[in-house]
């Protein structure tokens, strides 16, 4: 099976079996991400991610990857210099675009893989208002490692171009990594015990807490945890397409329903 959709002709896709079958879209965001890592970091992430979960996907299974949505919802890194962030408004709209185009295309599934945590709430959002349009069956699937070896603070604050995410561009993308690594940084409260489990629900800015632009410590990064926690999130992800490839609701509403 020919797994890129972009990669068929029109007869091609208009003769495909849809169902089972479901279209995932890799979606990252265009962002600065300290003074370590290139602004390219999630859209290279959610990229690769999804090219890993192909490759373990077993052959029945009927899945076809888009192109990555580069651009993203990341106006939480406004000013700094190359963070290229869509409003929300245009965000929902190329999502919903996308998705309509699959739907005329005959598509009854189609999985988000996001790899930015911006873009998260967004995306619950559209995949209800999608299944509700459409009749599409929505899923978001979201780019993250198991941190739990990782010391308390870095688990709790460190949430952008951490240890994690510099792990991962060492094995995706090494020449891109600039060294020596940044300190570490976190927000100036993780000291005052606050109460919170990640930020304080107030509409924060990176800018606000981290004049270099990351949260986490960087310097414990190595490309060979990269490497692990690559071939666990492309496990899971090639998991997750799997079941979504054939999931149904138990009552479907009939479409033209109310
Ligand atoms: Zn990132």
């Amino acid at each position: 099976m020919k797994r890129a959709l972009a990669q068929h002709t029109w007869k091609e896709i208009e003769a495909l079996s849809k169902d089972p079958g479901v279209v995932v879209l890799p979606i990252g965001a265009i962002e600065q991400h300290g003074p370590h890592l290139p602004v390219w970091t999630d859209a290279k992430i959610a990229q690769e991610t999804v090219r890993g979960a192909f490759e373990k996907l077993p052959q029945s299974v009927a899945a076809w990857h888009l192109p990555v949505q580069s651009y993203g919802k990341s106006n939480e890194h406004t000013g700094y210099a190359g963070t290229i962030a869509l409003s929300a408004s245009t965000l929902m709209a190329v999502v919903r675009d996308i998705a309509a185009a699959l739907h005329k295309s005959g598509f009854k599934r189609l999985m988000f893989f996001n790899a930015h945590g911006g873009n998260k709430a967004l995306l619950e959002m559209m995949c209800r208002d999608l299944r509700a349009e459409f009749g599409l069956l929505c899923f978001l699937a979201q780019g993250q490692a198991d941190n739990s070896k990782l010391p308390a603070l870095e688990q709790r604050f460190g949430i952008h171009a951490n240890t994690v995410e510099t792990a991962l561009m060492l094995h995706l993308t090494p020449d891109l990594v600039k060294k020596p690594l940044p300190k570490a940084h976190y927000p100036e409260f993780a000291a005052q015990n606050f109460n919170l489990t990640v930020l304080p629900q107030v509409g924060w800015l990176t800018r606000d807490w981290s004049p270099e632009g990351h949260f986490g410590d960087p310097q414990p990064a190595t490309a060979e945890d990269g490497r692990d926690w690559f071939e666990a999130m492309t496990s899971r992800l090639a998991q997750l397409i799997t079941e979504a490839s054939s999931f149904e609701v138990a009552h479907p509403l009939s479409r033209g329903g109310s």
